[in-house]
This record gives C-alpha cells, sequence and structure tokens, in this order.
C-alpha cells in the first residue's frame, strides 16, 4: 500500500514535471489571448493575469450588454482568443448563440457566475423567474466570480499556477476591503433614507449585500419598455418616502429618471439626480473608474453622500474624480 502509494505520487510529479517543462518551451509571456465580454471581467483578468494573457473586452464603456449584439469582429475574435469568459445569468442575452458555438468547438468558455449559480439561494430571480445577472453590485459575488477566473487560469496555463494564486488572492484581499467600506458607507445614510431609484434594476444584489431598498423603473433587463404606471407610481412612492435623490445610469437613456424628477416636482417635493451610476459598463479605460473596484467604489460613494451618508469626496482609496 506505501510502496504503491509513493509510485503514485512519483509518477504524477514525473507527469506534472513534464507537463510545466513543456508548457514553458511552448508558452511565452502574454502568449495567449483572453476575451471577456465585459469590462468588469476583463478587469478581473487583468488583475490576476498581469502579463501573462494579452485580454480584450468586447463590450466597452457605456455600452449596454442586454442590448449587445456581437459584430462580425468580435466573432472573429472569440473564435481566435485561447480562453473566454463571459457573465453568463443572462447578461449577454444576444451573444448567447456565438458564446455557444465558441464552446462545442473545444474552446474553454467559462461564465464568472457558475459558482455563484451552484450556491442555491445566492441567486436572485424576478416573478417570471428570470435570473438577475448582476451579481458585480455585491463585492461577495464578484469574489466568486474572481475566483473562478483565477482558477480557470491557473487549469489553462498550469505552469504559472503560483502566479494565479498568488494574484487572485491578492485582489480578492483587495475586495475584501471593499467589501467593507460599502457595508460601513451605505450604514451612514439616515435609516429612512437607505432607498436606492435608479433607471433599471441592476442594482437588487447592492440592495441586499448593504442594505438599501432598490427600485428600477425598467425590470432586470432594458429590453421591456417601462410603462407610465411605473413611472406615477414611483413619484408617489418618492414624494411619499421623501427620499431626496435618484440616480441616472452610465449605459441606459436618462429619459425615464428625468420624468420622475418632473413628476415629484409637480407634486411638490425636489428630488435631485444625486449622480450618475455605473450599473452594466465601467467608466473610461485607463481611469480608475474603469477599473472594478473603481465602479464600484464610485457607485458606493456616489449613493451615500446622495442620501445623506457619509463617505470621503474621493472615496475608499483617494482617487475617485470629485464630481
Ligand atoms: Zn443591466
Amino acid at each position: 500500500m506505501r510502496t504503491s502509494k509513493a509510485v503514485s505520487y512519483l509518477l504524477s510529479a514525473i507527469l506534472l514535471f513534464g507537463l510545466f517543462s513543456c508548457k514553458e518551451q511552448t508558452k511565452e509571456v502574454g502568449s495567449y489571448q483572453t476575451v471577456a465580454t465585459v469590462g468588469m471581467i476583463a478587469d478581473v483578468v487583468r488583475q490576476i493575469a498581469g502579463d501573462k494573457t494579452e485580454v480584450e473586452g468586447l463590450i466597452g464603456e457605456g455600452v449596454d450588454p442586454h442590448l449587445y449584439k456581437p459584430t462580425g469582429s468580435d466573432v472573429k475574435k472569440l473564435q481566435s482568443a485561447d480562453i473566454v469568459f463571459y457573465n453568463g445569468l443572462m447578461l449577454e442575452g444576444k451573444m448567447g448563440d456565438v458564446l455557444v458555438r465558441v464552446a462545442t468547438s473545444g474552446k474553454p468558455v467559462h461564465a464568472v457566475t457558475e459558482a455563484i449559480l451552484k450556491s442555491d439561494d445566492y441567486v436572485i430571480s424576478d416573478e417570471e423567474d428570470h435570473y438577475d445577472p448582476h451579481v458585480w453590485m455585491d463585492v461577495s459575488g464578484w469574489i466568486k466570480a474572481s475566483q473562478v477566473i483565477g482558477d480557470s487560469l491557473a487549469a489553462h496555463d498550469p505552469a504559472n499556477i503560483d502566479y494565479y494564486e498568488n494574484n487572485t488572492y491578492s485582489y480578492i484581499q483587495k475586495l475584501n476591503k471593499l467589501d467593507d467600506y460599502a457595508r460601513t458607507s451605505i450604514a451612514s445614510i439616515p435609516e429612512g433614507q437607505r432607498v436606492l431609484v435608479t433607471a433599471h434594476d441592476a442594482f437588487s444584489y447592492l440592495g441586499r449585500a448593504y442594505g438599501l431598498e432598490v427600485r428600477g423603473i425598467q425590470g432586470l433587463s432594458t429590453e421591456s419598455e417601462a410603462g407610465l404606471k411605473d413611472i406615477s407610481d414611483l413619484v408617489s412612492f418618492l414624494v411619499e418616502k421623501k427620499i431626496p435623490a435618484v440616480f441616472i445610469e452610465s449605459s441606459v437613456s436618462q429619459k425615464n429618471i428625468k420624468a420622475l424628477v418632473e413628476g415629484a416636482r409637480a407634486k411638490g417635493h425636489e428630488v435631485k439626480i444625486g449622480g450618475e451610476l455605473f450599473s452594466d459598463a465601467m467608466g473610461p479605460a485607463g481611469s480608475y473608474e474603469g477599473t472594478y473596484i473603481g465602479m464600484i467604489d464610485h457607485n458606493i460613494t456616489t449613493i451615500t453622500n446622495a442620501l445623506g451618508g457619509k463617505a470621503p469626496e474621493k472615496g475608499l482609496n483617494g482617487q475617485l474624480t470629485p464630481h
């Protein structure tokens, strides 16, 4: 028994060594291509993979992923990628067919929400049983997604497994700090004003994680139109609860939010636009708000200060652009 165990360890060590040395010969720095659908995923891949891979995000700043149709060049990028990450839970509603085609070609294609979906009661659904895809709004949800990304990169490029594991660990440490910041900041808002009104239902995970009541004019996807009744119901709610601010989103039209402000004014309640939130897309590439941490820091800081709580103007890391 002992001997055979020792032999099998030795064998696997040889096999692993063989695998590693072979990979080291064929894989150079940045020698494989990663394609991600949304920026939030592309950013996590960059944080974890550093210069080991070249990362391309398909859906850019200010673009709505619910409505995004892949272009011919996107399809080519997906086909020539070595590894692909997407959110899943139907966020990329119009990309499903292409992703399935790419996956059946044998390429590693990973939904970063696969671990979340396995933990039964984490995923939020609406009355029609549509999954809410916006899991990045709760930092603990995105920690699970980051772990999936780290594990998948390590499996794809095992020669650098330690590198990916260390980077995943230190990135998750930063996310834990962000999670704490979000919880403390939102808790500083006076209790009756912990209400977040936005253009579409992208913030339910945020609300559940940090203690905010969330109301969106449109549903989980921006595909459906908001009705007049939805808007007049929300106006009454704002007036009744004396909510001081509502929020616009960088990737969704401001039309409905402006109708809310007008409606409340007509009933004698002045509600201001508390700022622009990043719901389904990040800020400009190369800026702090163009990273996942910067995006969430911006949202939490903006919401907290507009609803009467206390958060530093430049946010958790002192890097936000003041407005
Ligand atoms: Zn959305």
